[in-house]
């Protein structure tokens, strides 16, 4: 199989600096690997953090992007399971060390020498990426593969959390902001069959989350309103990546309740132990899912017909796409399109 000398890319050469042409050399693929074609791929608020280097890890020239569905250009002397021209989708991690006991138990998402796909590795805002084939995931036929690239993060990511921590049908659950990873995860609630409510700070999205499967909103910064929902929810994930009133969102909890982020909040989390005590309450945080955590929730998204709510641009308008994204104005996440 033949594989490219030169991938062509879009990076950022500095902190929040505008994405730029850039084409970039590879060798040739080792025994593990696969290279993909790209056809669409998703933007996560995470390739924003990165390309600003809010998190303070990033490397330049940066090439984000890891919501990809693609299909395979070429693979590597071992890779069985991938044949050429599959279908096939990659979201945060690139690679697993396939050996530690996090690996051996499934849990390849916790490794923790897993390979982000865009942390010194350069991903999906390209005509192709690489990746190991362990961290490739098979799209089942049916899915719509222009909305699909966002499951794999931002879905993964609000669906993990329900297998974990075994989210009931009967359970009462909350989603702070109804952003990429948030209205997502409305969809996924509703189709597990809890009561959902959405905590957003957007009086216009208030309708939306609603038609997305919410049954109740609440403003995400409105103190008297929270307070009105004390001791209501089994179950909050929290999407946002700005500090809100912790305290007043733990006080909304049942006894036993869990507040769960996954959001990148940067700023620490100020909270009195008392109320956690008392309730027996927990808060918790969590990485993307497994490599079969994204499989099954591949088949119960197109079971339930869960599907990204998608804004489309061109690969080469990715600067027109990420102001999109910093305004705060996307419904509900953009993906860029080779196609
Ligand atoms: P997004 O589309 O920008 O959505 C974030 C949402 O947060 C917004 O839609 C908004 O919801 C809410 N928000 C923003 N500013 C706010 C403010 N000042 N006050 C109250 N709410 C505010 O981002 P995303 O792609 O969903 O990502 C969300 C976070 O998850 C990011 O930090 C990202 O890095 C992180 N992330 C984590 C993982 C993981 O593995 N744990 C994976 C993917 C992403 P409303 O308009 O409804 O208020
Ligand atoms: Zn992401």
């Amino acid at each position: 199989m033949s594989v490219s000398k030169t991938i062509d890319a879009y990076a950022a050469f500095e902190a929040g600096g505008r994405l730029e042409s850039y084409s970039y050399e590879v060798g040739e693929l080792t025994p593990n690997e696969v290279e993909i074609d790209v056809l669409y791929c998703g933007m996560c608020h995470s390739d924003l953090s990165m390309v600003d280097n809010e998190w303070g890890i990033s490397k330049y020239p940066l090439v984000a992007g890891h919501e990809v569905i693609g299909t395979v250009a070429a693979t590597g002397i071992n890779v069985s399971r991938l044949k050429k021209g599959m279908t096939i989708g990659l979201g945060w991690h690139c690679s697993y060390c396939g050996h530690c006991s996090s690996c051996k138990t499934g849990d390849q998402n916790l490794c923790q020498s897993a390979q982000p796909t865009i942390v010194e590795h350069h991903g999906g805002f390209a005509d192709k990426v690489r990746a190991d084939a362990a961290s490739v995931i098979m799209i089942p036929e049916g899915i719509d593969l222009e909305s699909a690239g966002p499951l794999l993060c931002g879905g993964i990511t609000v669906f993990n959390p329900i297998v974990q921590f075994d989210v009931k049908a009967t359970d009462k659950v909350a989603v702070i902001g109804i952003g990429g990873l948030g209205h997502i995860a409305l969809q996924f609630f509703r189709a597990w069959g809890c009561e959902v409510t959405a905590f957003t700070s957007h009086e216009s999205k208030r309708q939306e989350s609603l038609d997305l499967g919410a049954h109740k909103t609440l403003n995400s910064r409105n103190q008297a309103e929270i307070e009105a929902a004390a001791g209501s929810f089994d179950f909050i994930i929290s999407t946002v990546n700005v500090k809100l009133d912790w305290g007043l969102f733990i006080s909304t909890l049942k006894p036993k309740g869990r507040l769960h982020f996954v959001g990148a909040t940067l700023e620490p989390l100020d909270l009195e132990v008392f109320p956690l005590i008392m309730g027996q309450k927990s808060i918790s945080g969590s990485p993307v899912g497994s490599p079969s955590t994204i499989e099954k929730m591949l088949e119960f998204a197109k079971l339930h017909r869960v599907k990204p709510k998608v804004e489309m641009y061109p690969m080469s308008k990715i600067n027109e796409a990420f102001d999109h994204l910093r305004s705060g104005k996307a419904r509900y996440r953009i993906v860029l399109s080779n196609v």
